[in-house]
C-alpha cells in the first residue's frame, strides 16, 4: 500500500497535481476502506456470536418441550411414541447447551462459546437441568406404573420442566439483552464513523477548493504575465510605441488583407532631420527625450484602430495606413505636428522630419517589400530636395 501510495504521488508529481492534495486523498481513501472495514467487521461479529447462540437457547427450549410432550404421551399409553425418541430429544438440548458453554457444530451451524459470566451459570444450570430432566424421565419410564400423571413424580418432573423452560428463557433474554448492548455500541460506532467521514470529506473538500482557487489564481497570473510580456515583445522599449517586430507582424496582416479585399494600403517613413548632429550637440540623453516626444505625438496622431505607429529602427518611424485615402494630408499633418513640437535644433531652428508616403492596392504577384522599399525611395528624395518635407511615390 505504502508502495502504491508512492507512485501515486510521484505519477501526481509528474502531471503537477500538488502532492499534498494527492496525499490527502489518498489517505482519505485508506481510512475510507479501514473504516468500512471496521464496520462491516463489528456488524459480523455480532451475527456471527449470537445468532447461533440466540437460537441454540430456543432450540433447548422447544427440545426440552418436545421431551416433555411426548413423554407424556408415552405415559398416557401412546403406543406411538417411543422413549428413545424422547431421549434424543434431551440429548439434542443437553448437545446445544453444552455447545453454548464449550462451542460446536453441526449442520445448523457454528457457535462460539459464551463468554458472559452471568450467561455461563446459566447455561450450566440448563445443563444439570436437563441432566436432572433426563434421568428422571428414564426413572418415571422404569417405574411405569406409580409415575402416572398426577402422581407425586409427575408434579416434581412438571415443576423441574417449569424451572428448566424459566432458566431458558433466562438465558435468552439475557442473550438478548447482550445483543442489544452490542447492536447500542454498534450503532455508536457506526455515527462516529459517519461523523469522521463528514470531518474527512471536509478537510478533501477544503484542500480542493484551496488547490482550485489557487490554480484559478495561479492561471490568472500567468494569463496576465503572458499578457505582459507579449505587450512588451511588441513594444519599442524607449519610445513606448509598436516596435519594428510589430510593425513586420501587422504589415504582413494588413498586405494579405489589401490583397484579399483589394484595398488600398499606405505607408509613411519618418526619419528624423540632422539627428546625429542633435545627439552629438544635446547629448545622447536628449536625443532619447526628443525621440520620445515624436513617437507620441506620432502615434496620438492616428485614431483609426487599424492605423499602426512604430519605431523603425534607430530615428525613423514608420506608420501603415490600411484603406486610407488621406495619406498624403496625413503624413504633411505629421511634418506639422513635429514642428510644432518646437524642440530647439542647433541645425536649423526646430527638429523637423521628412517623410515618404506611398500607397498602393497590392496584387498577388507584388512582393510585400514593394511598398516599403517605396516609400523608402520617396523619403530620399524628402531628404535630398532638402528635408522637413513630405514626397509622395510616384
Ligand atoms: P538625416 O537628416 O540625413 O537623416 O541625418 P541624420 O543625422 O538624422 O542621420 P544619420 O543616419 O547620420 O544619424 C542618425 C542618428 O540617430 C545616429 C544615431 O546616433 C541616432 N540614433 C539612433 N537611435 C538613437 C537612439 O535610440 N537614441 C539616440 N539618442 N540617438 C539615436
Ligand atoms: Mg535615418
Ligand atoms: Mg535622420
Amino acid at each position: 500500500m505504502f508502495l502504491g501510495i508512492k507512485r501515486v504521488l510521484i505519477e501526481g508529481w509528474r502531471n503537477r497535481v500538488p502532492s499534498k492534495l494527492l496525499l490527502v486523498i489518498s489517505l482519505a481513501t485508506v481510512l475510507i476502506i479501514s473504516m468500512l472495514n471496521i464496520s462491516f467487521t463489528f456488524g459480523y461479529r455480532i451475527m456471527e456470536r449470537y445468532v447461533p447462540l440466540l437460537d441454540a437457547s430456543m432450540v433447548i427450549k422447544l427440545e426440552a418441550a418436545s421431551a416433555h410432550l411426548w413423554f407424556e404421551e408415552l405415559i398416557s399409553n401412546d403406543e406411538a411414541e417411543s422413549i428413545d425418541a424422547v431421549l434424543s430429544h434431551l440429548d439434542r438440548a443437553v448437545w446445544y447447551a453444552n455447545a453454548m458453554l464449550h462451542g460446536g457444530e453441526n449442520h445448523k451451524g457454528r457457535f462460539l462459546a459464551l463468554q458472559d459470566p452471568l450467561l455461563i451459570d446459566d447455561a450450566e444450570k440448563i445443563v444439570v437441568q436437563l441432566q436432572r430432566f433426563r434421568s428422571m424421565t428414564l426413572q418415571r419410564f422404569q417405574n411405569f406404573k406409580s409415575s402416572g400423571i398426577g402422581s407425586d413424580i409427575d408434579q416434581r418432573y412438571d415443576a423441574l420442566f417449569k424451572r428448566l423452560l424459566v432458566s431458558a428463557d433466562q438465558l435468552e433474554a439475557g442473550l438478548q439483552h447482550n445483543v442489544d448492548v452490542k447492536l447500542r455500541q454498534f450503532e455508536q460506532v457506526h455515527t462516529l464513523l459517519i461523523l469522521f467521514l463528514l470531518l474527512l470529506a471536509t478537510i478533501v473538500f477544503g484542500f480542493f477548493f484551496r488547490y482550485e482557487r489557487e490554480r484559478a489564481k495561479n492561471l490568472a497570473q500567468i494569463h496576465a504575465s503572458n499578457d505582459a510580456l507579449k505587450r512588451l515583445s511588441m513594444m519599442d522599449a524607449l519610445t513606448a510605441i509598436a516596435n519594428r517586430r510589430h510593425f513586420d507582424d501587422c504589415f504582413e496582416n494588413e498586405w494579405q488583407r489589401a490583397i484579399r479585399e483589394k484595398s488600398p494600403l499606405s505607408v509613411l517613413m519618418i526619419d528624423v532631420d540632422y539627428f546625429k548632429a542633435f545627439n552629438d550637440h544635446y547629448g545622447h540623453l536628449a536625443g532619447d527625450e526628443c525621440l520620445i516626444k515624436i513617437a507620441t505625438t506620432l502615434a496620438s496622431a492616428f485614431r483609426r484602430p487599424a492605423d499602426l505607429v512604430a519605431r523603425f529602427g534607430g530615428e525613423e518611424f514608420s506608420v501603415i495606413l490600411p484603406n486610407s485615402v488621406e495619406s498624403y494630408n496625413d503624413a504633411m499633418r505629421c511634418n506639422e505636428l513635429i514642428e510644432g513640437l518646437a524642440i530647439p535644433h542647433v541645425k536649423g531652428k526646430v527638429v523637423t522630419v521628412s517623410i515618404g508616403v506611398a500607397s498602393m492596392v497590392p496584387r498577388l504577384d507584388t512582393p510585400a517589400t514593394e511598398l516599403i522599399k517605396r516609400a523608402d525611395q520617396a523619403l530620399y528624395a524628402a531628404k535630398s530636395e532638402g528635408r522637413n518635407r513630405v514626397v509622395l511615390a510616384s
